[in-house]
């Protein structure tokens, strides 16, 4: 049995909240200075200068790459061997994302309620916790901060059985595009298939979270996650909507079994600022 306490927690959740929200995914750092070497148009070599210039500036001084610091969301794969002391999991990561607000100028981004009392938490409480059991004594988190400009531009739809993988590639292609420049592109696309209506969401959201741009380990939907970045890429949105190539940097399908009457699909986008990392213990 392996005892871990919240304090533990919390303060490695805090330590990578703040890393993650100082430095991005590091093969989006490449992938845009790559870019960058390539491109003619000088707008959108102003653009991608900029963010150059923010990935060098945000770690040294403290202050997080985006204004929009996100929505801590987590899953973690939690071993039957593994015991927390004096907390739910959810309660020590909840210090951890508070104590991360103090330590960094995080905007406080959450509201208390979604309606009729927006009044803001004013310490980015509460994550959004999603827990798989596990064998072992070992405690997973795969974290994000997941901005909301590119949460709001998610879309999913309940196909039937005798839609074609073409269907499929058409609707998520077209449903990223006609968002345009407001998800903050370059943006690495998670695309959930199977699953139910709420499942399928959240095999996107995890999408997200893959190294860049690896492949589906099956050849049918490794084909069709690059038929899709190529369509998206080829409609010219580009860098923060000034054109060019580079709209997508990646894009990845996760999929579940599925009822034989069903076949949901669900896609949800992150940004630029693609924010994530692994914590072990
Ligand atoms: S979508 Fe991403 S880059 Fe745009 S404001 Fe939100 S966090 Fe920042």
């Amino acid at each position: 049995m392996k005892l871990l306490s919240r304090e533990t927690i919390a303060q490695e959740v805090c330590k990578a909240i703040c890393e993650i929200s100082l430095n991005c995914d590091e093969d989006v750092k490449e992938l845009i200075k790559q870019t960058l070497s390539e491109e003619k148009s000088p707008i959108v070599r102003d653009a991608l200068k900029s963010f150059v210039e923010n990935h060098e500036l945000s770690p040294t001084s403290k202050v997080p790459l985006c204004q929009d610091t996100g929505t801590t969301v987590l899953f973690a794969e939690l071993g039957n061997a593994v015991q927390i002391s004096d907390a739910t999991l959810f309660e020590a990561i909840q210090d951890g994302v508070i104590a991360a607000q103090k330590r960094l100028p995080m905007r406080a981004s959450m509201y208390k309620d979604p309606l009729f009392n927006r009044e803001n938490s004013t310490n980015n409480s509460p994550p959004i916790l999603h827990i798989e059991h596990t064998l072992g004594d070992s405690l997973i988190l795969h974290i994000a901060q997941k901005g909301g400009g590119a949460e709001n531009k998610s879309f999913m739809k309940m196909f039937t059985p005798s839609t074609t993988p073409e269907d499929i590639i058409e609707y998520v292609v077209d449903g990223v595009v006609s968002s345009g420049s407001q998800p903050c592109p370059p943006l690495v696309i998670g695309i959930g298939i199977g699953g139910n209506f709420e499942q399928a969401p959240l095999l996107a959201k995890r999408a997200l979270l893959c190294k860049l741009a690896l492949p589906h380990p099956l050849p049918q939907y490794a084909l069709m996650e690059a038929k899709i970045l190529e369509g998206i890429n080829k409609r010219g949105c580009g860098i923060q909507g000034l054109g060019g190539s580079l709209t997508a940097m990646a894009v990845h399908i996760n999929t579940a079994p599925c009822h034989i009457a069903s076949l949901p699909v669900a896609v949800n986008i992150d940004c630029h600022a693609h924010r994530h990392c692994t914590l072990r213990f």
